[in-house]
C-alpha cells in the first residue's frame, strides 16, 4: 500500500495546523509549527498574494484530513463513496468510518505515539483482532471487536515501552481499554464528537460533490 514517506512536519506547515504526526515531539517546543509559523517554501503561505477561494478552502480541508489520518487520495475517496451511500451526514460518516481503521484504533488505545507509528506496528503484525493476527492498517473494526498485542510481540522493546506508558493515555469513549492487559474492545461505533480534530467536513463533502 502506497503511503507518504516525506517529512511529517512539512505537512503541518503546509496546512498551517498541528496535525500531531510525530508523537511526543508534537507536544514539545521542537514542533516545527511552534518554531516556524510559516508554510514550506521560500516565502511561506502568508506572504504571497494568494487569494483564498472557496475551492482552495475545500481542498485544504480534504488534504488536512488525509494527512491527519495518513491516507492517500484513492483510499480517502473510497471512504467518501462509502460514506455517501449512508443516510445522514456524509461528512460525519466519512470521519467516523476512518476513525474505525485499525491503525487509528491502535493509536487511540494508547499503543503508539502517532498514527504513523501505529500503522507501522500494525503492518509488522504486532496486533490481533478477535484473536487473529491482522496486519492491514485499513482494517475497519466493528462493535465488540477485541484488539490486543500478540503474545509474541510483548517481548519487543518498543512494545514494552508503549505498554508501560499506556496508563497516561486518554482513551475515547467508544473504546473500552483494559490497560493492565492491553486489550481494547470496541464498545460502540465512534460518533462525530469522538473525532479529536476540528475538521470542517462539510467542505470536503462540497469538494467531492462538485
Ligand atoms: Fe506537526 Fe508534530 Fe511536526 Fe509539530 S512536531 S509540525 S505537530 S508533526
Amino acid at each position: 500500500m502506497a503511503r507518504y514517506t516525506g517529512p511529517a512536519c512539512r505537512l503541518c506547515r503546509k496546512e498551517g495546523v498541528k496535525l500531531m504526526l510525530k508523537g511526543d515531539r508534537c507536544y514539545s517546543d521542537k514542533c516545527s509549527i511552534v518554531r516556524r509559523e510559516k508554510a514550506p517554501g521560500q516565502h511561506g503561505a502568508n506572504s504571497g498574494r494568494r487569494r483564498v477561494k472557496e475551492y482552495s478552502l475545500q481542498l485544504r480541508e480534504k488534504q488536512k484530513a488525509k494527512r491527519y489520518y495518513g491516507i492517500l487520495e484513492k483510499q480517502f475517496k473510497n471512504y467518501f463513496v462509502k460514506a455517501e451511500k449512508k443516510t445522514g451526514q456524509t461528512g460525519e460518516h466519512l470521519l467516523t468510518l476512518i476513525e474505525r481503521r485499525l491503525d487509528n484504533v491502535v493509536f487511540r488505545m494508547g499503543m503508539a505515539d502517532s498514527r504513523r507509528e501505529a500503522r507501522q506496528l500494525v503492518r509488522h503484525g504486532h496486533f490481533t483482532v478477535n484473536g487473529k493476527k491482522v496486519d492491514i492498517p485499513s482494517y475497519i473494526v466493528n462493535v465488540n471487536d477485541v484488539i490486543t498485542v500478540r503474545d509474541s510481540s510483548r517481548k519487543s522493546p518498543r512494545i514494552k515501552v508503549l505498554v508501560e506508558n499506556i496508563n497516561g493515555r486518554t482513551i475515547p469513549a467508544w473504546l473500552s481499554v483494559d490497560k493492565d492487559n492491553v486489550v481494547a474492545t470496541v464498545a460502540a461505533l465512534p460518533k462525530r464528537e469522538d473525532v479529536d480534530f476540528p475538521f470542517e467536513e462539510h467542505l470536503i463533502v462540497e469538494l467531492y460533490s462538485k
